[in-house]
Parts: C-alpha cells; structure tokens; sequence
C-alpha cells in the first residue's frame, strides 16, 4: 500500500525511455485528472483516477486540487560549493568595464578562489546548506555541482568533500573541475598546473570516488582544446565521465572535442559552430544551455537551442549558479530567458529542466520523470498549467516538494 497518494492532479509526467529529441520535447505525457502512488521513496503507480485501490489507514492522501504536479526539476550545471560573493562587481559591470579588467584588479574567479581558500570546511558547508534550501524551495531535487575554486590539492578536495559529505534532501552529483583556471600562482607555469592535476589530483579523485564527473573550462585564454583534451582524457582514463564549458564566448572547437571524445555533455555553447552541434549529434553528446548566464553578462546573444532542438538535439537547461556570471539558484528563472531568450516553448523548457537534464547527469534512470518505479521527486505547483508558470514570471510557483518520497517543503516553507 501506498505511504502517499497524490490525487486530483494535473500531472506533466515527462515520461520517456530516452532523452527527449525534437516534437518529443513539445509533449510532456499529460494526465489531466490522475494519481500518483509512493511507497518506500519509489513511484509505485501513476494514472488517471484517484488510486483509491493503493489507500489504506495509513496512507497520506494530498489533494492536488487540480494544480500542477510535475517531475523535480534537476539542475545539470552549477558551481555549488564557493565562498564570498561578488556585488561589488555589478558597477564596473554597468560602467563596462571589461573581465579581464576586473580580473587585473583582483575581481573575478581568481578573487572567489581566495575567500574559498580562505574558508573552512564548516563555512563551506553552511554556506552550500543556505544554496541548496533555496533550490529545493524553488523545485530543484537533484543538482549537479563543480568544485573548482580551490585550483589545489587540498581545497580542490576540500571542495568535494564538502559536497560528498552533505545530507540536504537536494542530491549531488560531484564534479572535478580543476581545470577551471590557471591559478595565480602558476600563472607563469601552465604546464605545471596540467601536470599537478593529471599526475596528482584526478587520479586521487577518481581513487577515493570523490567525483562521478570531469570537467574543463574550454575557452580563449583558459584552457586550448588540446589542453582540454589531454585533462579530460586523463579524467576518462581514471574512469570519469566527461563535461566540458565548450564555446562559450569563442567558437574554439569545443563543441568538435566534446562530440570526439565522448562527452556525456557540452555546457554553454554560445558561440558553438555548426560542425560543432553536428559533432556533437553524432557523438549522443547533451547540451546544457545556461541562458542566466548570457542574460547576466549582457551578452545580447543567447545560445542556440532552437536550431539544436530543431536539428535532434536533446537540449538541457541548468542554472550555472556561481558567484560572478549567474548568481542565481532559480531554475524557475531560467525558464523566462530560456523561453524570452532562446525561444523554446514551456513545454520544451520543462522537458529540458526534467528528463533530459536527468540524462545530462546520467541518471535518466532514476529521476526526471514521473513513471513506475523512478525515484518519487514530486512538485505541485500552484499554477493552473506549464504556460502559466512562465507566463507570470519571477515569483516562486512551488507550493509541495517531495523527494525520494518523503515531503520536504509544504506550502511553500521548508519542513525536513
Ligand atoms: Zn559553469
């Protein structure tokens, strides 16, 4: 019998057997008038009608009041664990001056990996605790997260340890992203800050299963395409999966590298070739797109998901929350600049929050869907269908959250 029962609800079940591509993006498996039956953390049944044969005493029966009720949403992309923040910038920002201005005067990531250093353990922690109640208010239940501000053996794995030893309700799938930049102090020895990750640092990672993931910040004056092959083939060799931060303000061959060596996903994408989305669809490689950060840099140009969705691409969306390009834990906020920005439908911006950002953390198996025997990461929102929760924008639609069965926010207010 059932620990819970969702009933009368408008459920967007996002079912698929595969990363959803094309006019499968359009469809999101409605049931207009239907159930959902938990027990033990799993979905045991999910159809129309109110499940009365899986109620017995002791089950809990929500009435959704024809809300609507969809998959946890499942953020692919972000840099979780950091310390301090960076408003101090959005002046200079404004005023135009330039990233690498700010960088010379001792702004930017590099100004983030000295208050990280700086940090403790427990800081880290309570910080990252504060981020992920935020997320899971907001209807993010799984989340993907980078180290990558440490630049370091012992805050690298600092970092990751904070992110393995957390017990948030949110889940998180760790990433090594040491080639994130070339810290200060190599700045004059590149090489050497190569080899200290590739001889030193991801062989340990991989060894003490600190990251599922490998990641590289593949860019002009970061890290060439043959510097990102050689770390991420050396990540691949210890038995990571690989990411990579491809193209994002140069069409440098990222989105090439990712689709050649078997990406599980290429993030950003702005400036992503037409070869490169080809690649990139031969080699079955997802594209995480983080339209924040294009709005939040003023870009004025948006990565193009429109054509990858039109050319069978199973588009993701992920927030890239970090303290200096999108500093933001809002999926829900996303959703405006993916469909304003990029001009995806609500349809194809919640399969791209849901199922196919499930598959860009490899756990389309487990989650980003409601269906029969997926973990239960349930939201009911408090709006009438999906155009509406885009529609009126900037506020947070969540009303419950249940993750892995157990209900963790109710009326919009934390309860775990
Ligand atoms: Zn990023």
């Amino acid at each position: 019998m059932a620990d819970i029962i969702i009933k009368n609800a408008r459920i967007l079940t996002c079912k698929s057997n595969g990363p959803k591509i094309k006019e499968h993006m359009q469809d999101l498996g409605i049931i207009e008038r239907g159930f959902i039956a938990v027990e033990n953390g799993i979905i045991q049944e999910v159809g129309e009608g109110d499940g009365e044969e899986f109620c017995d005493r002791h089950t809990e029966i929500i009435d959704a009041e024809y809300k609507t009720v969809l998959p946890g949403f499942v953020d692919p992309h972000t840099h979780l664990v950091h310390y301090g923040s960076r408003e101090n910038e959005i002046e200079l920002k404004l005023k135009g001056v330039p990233y690498i201005e700010i960088l010379k005067m001792g702004g930017g990531i590099l100004s983030t990996v000295r208050a990280t250093r700086a940090a403790s353990y427990d800081q880290l922690m309570k910080k990252m605790i504060r981020s992920l109640d935020i997320m899971l208010l907001w209807g993010t239940t799984t989340v993907e997260a980078k180290s990558g501000y440490g630049l370091n053996f012992v805050d690298e794995v600092k970092c990751l340890e904070v992110l393995r030893d957390c017990t948030h309700p949110v889940e998180i799938i760790r990433t090594y992203m040491g080639a994130h930049a070339v810290p200060e102090e190599y700045k004059d020895n590149r090489e050497g800050y190569i080899n200290l990750m590739t001889e030193r640092i991801i062989p340990y990672v991989a060894e003490k299963e600190l990251a599922e993931f490998i990641d590289c910040f593949c860019e002009e004056g970061v890290f060439s395409v043959e510097e990102s092959e050689r770390i991420l083939l050396k990540g691949k060799e210890h038995g990571l999966k690989i990411k990579i931060h491809a193209d994002e303000i140069e069409p440098m061959g990222g989105a090439e590298l990712a689709g050649r060596i078997g990406a599980v996903s290429a993030e950003h994408l702005i400036a992503a070739s037409d070869e490169g989305i080809e690649a990139m669809k031969e080699g079955g490689v997802i594209p995480v797109l983080l339209p924040g950060t294009s709005f939040y840099l003023r870009l004025g140009k948006y990565a193009r998901g429109r054509k990858m969705i039109d050319m069978g691409l199973p588009v993701a969306l992920a927030t890239d929350y970090n303290p200096g390009t999108c500093p933001t834990e809002s999926l829900q906020g996303i959703m405006v600049f993916a469909s304003m920005g990029m001009g995806l439908t609500p349809q194809e911006v919640i399969n791209a929050m849901t199922i196919n950002s499930a598959y860009a953390i490899d756990r389309g198996d487990k989650v980003g869907s409601i269906e029969k025997g997926k973990n239960a990461d349930i939201l009911i929102m408090d709006a009438p269908n999906e155009n509406y929760i885009i529609y009126h924008f900037g506020i947070n639609h969540v009303n419950t959250v249940i993750k892995n069965g157990k209900i963790v926010v109710k009326e919009g207010r934390l309860c775990y």
